[in-house]
């Protein structure tokens, strides 16, 4: 029986294209996404970027995704780390640790349609899009779902790849939790005087962290995260006077800031699960986890998220087992597990250490960046954090 995927997101798509890689289209897969894939990613108007880890793109390459992403991806060849109105940095390059690049950036709208073209010709996959679950069952041997055109799909499995707002969450009972941050991110694409040469940049300010990433053409993506009343403010600013306020605040480092694209708003929350199996359900992606963008990590996560569920099927389809009971699941949920709380952890402890006004906080963090940018077994351990590699 099916394995059905609610979600045709990043997290999703990547989920089918790994299980119709792994059984060559011997596993059928159903994927029901809300909106119209086709018309969603028709316009050529650059969105949001995203980094990934090398670990990221090694699993992509396992998968035979990454040879077609790897085009319109843009390698971080070095990182910086700073904090505004204190001195010191941290600077990690791809050669002190024998990589090639730190990661990649990609622009999601751009990948997602990549991503599409592979799904259409990937053996095994039902598209069922744009169509929506109204009705889930879940019985002792199978689940069976209703979509909003009255259509039945069966499966043993149900896979919850539908995001933050997950409706397979909210049908099935599963309680979400969440704490909104006192913050919002305004993206934006912008062209500068200086080429980036591959470099990333954060930036962190007490009213949030500035991140600064290498895309195609010499274009570098704009992440700002600051307090809603002046991050709103700052959304609404002409071109040129938001140009200004970010280069005050991120410096001259890329020269004059010079174009900027249309901005976009986000609204930033940390969200959990109380659990992400249930009685034949997994939830992966966002849909299990949301986090702020600070450390970028969402789809990183996302995607080992993809790979442990990977590593489950694989041992269900040797050993000719049900892919839904409750062993699977658990050996699912034990994975992931350290993993999750691991860099739900780090990643709400940046927001609060470099967002604090305490005087000894301050002073441990200044302090705390120049033993790190001197002490190349810390920042090898950050370096590993970011390339993906540190086993949590
Ligand atoms: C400003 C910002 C910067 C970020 N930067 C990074 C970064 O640098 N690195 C990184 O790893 N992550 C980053 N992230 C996080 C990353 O973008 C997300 O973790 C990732 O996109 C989540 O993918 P997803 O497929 O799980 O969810 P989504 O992208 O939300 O996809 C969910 C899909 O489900 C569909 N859907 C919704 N409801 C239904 C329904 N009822 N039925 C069927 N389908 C439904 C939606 O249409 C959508 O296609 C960033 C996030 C933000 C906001």
């Amino acid at each position: 029986m099916s394995i059905i995927i609610a979600g045709g997101g990043i997290v999703g798509i990547t989920l089918a294209l790994a299980i119709s890689h792994e059984t060559q289209g011997r596993q059928l897969v159903n994927l029901i996404e809300a909106s119209d894939l086709d018309m969603r990613f028709s316009s050529d108007t650059p969105g949001r970027s995203i980094a990934l880890s090398e670990a990221t793109c090694t699993t992509l390459s396992a998968f035979k995704i990454w040879s077609s992403l790897e085009p319109i991806a843009t390698k971080i060849t070095n990182i910086h780390i700073s904090d505004r109105g204190f001195p010191g940095s941290i600077i990690m390059r791809a050669t002190d640790y024998n990589v090639s690049s730190l990661g990649h950036v990609i622009e999601l709208k751009s990948a997602l349609r990549i991503l599409l073209i592979l799904l259409k010709d990937a053996p095994g996959i039902s598209i069922y899009c744009p169509n929506k679950i109204s009705h889930i069952e879940r019985t002792k041997d199978f689940v069976r779902v209703i979509l909003d055109n009255q259509r039945t799909l069966c499966g043993t499995l149900l896979v919850a790849a539908d995001g933050t707002s997950s409706n397979v969450a909210k049908i099935c009972g599963i309680k979400q939790y969440h704490i909104q941050y006192p913050q919002r991110a305004v993206v934006a694409t912008i062209s500068t005087q200086l080429e980036h040469k591959g470099w990333a940049f954060e930036r962190f300010t007490t009213d949030g962290p500035l991140a600064m990433l290498p895309i195609k053409n010499g274009y570098s993506s704009v992440v700002w995260c600051q307090s809603i009343s002046n991050a709103e403010a700052t959304y609404r600013l002409s071109d040129q006077e938001f140009l200004i306020q970010l280069q005050k605040t991120f410096g001259w480092r890329l020269g004059h800031l010079e174009n900027t694209g249309k901005r976009k708003i986000y609204p930033l929350k940390l969200q959990i699960v109380g659990q992400n199996i249930s009685h034949r359900l997994i939830l992966i992606g966002n849909a299990a986890q949301t986090l702020h963008p600070v450390a970028g990590q969402g789809f990183n996560l996302g995607i080992r998220d993809v790979m442990s569920l990977i590593d489950t099927l694989k041992i269900v389809w040797k050993n000719k087992k049900d892919k839904g009971d409750s062993r699977s699941l658990q050996y699912y949920q034990k994975l992931r597990e350290r993993d999750v709380r691991t860099t739900i952890a780090i990643t709400n402890g940046l927001i609060n250490i470099f967002s604090t006004k305490k005087a000894l906080l301050v002073i441990g963090r200044t302090v705390g960046m120049a033993v790190i940018d001197h002490t190349p077994q810390l920042r090898n351990i950050i370096a590993q954090w970011t390339l993906g590699w540190l086993k949590s």
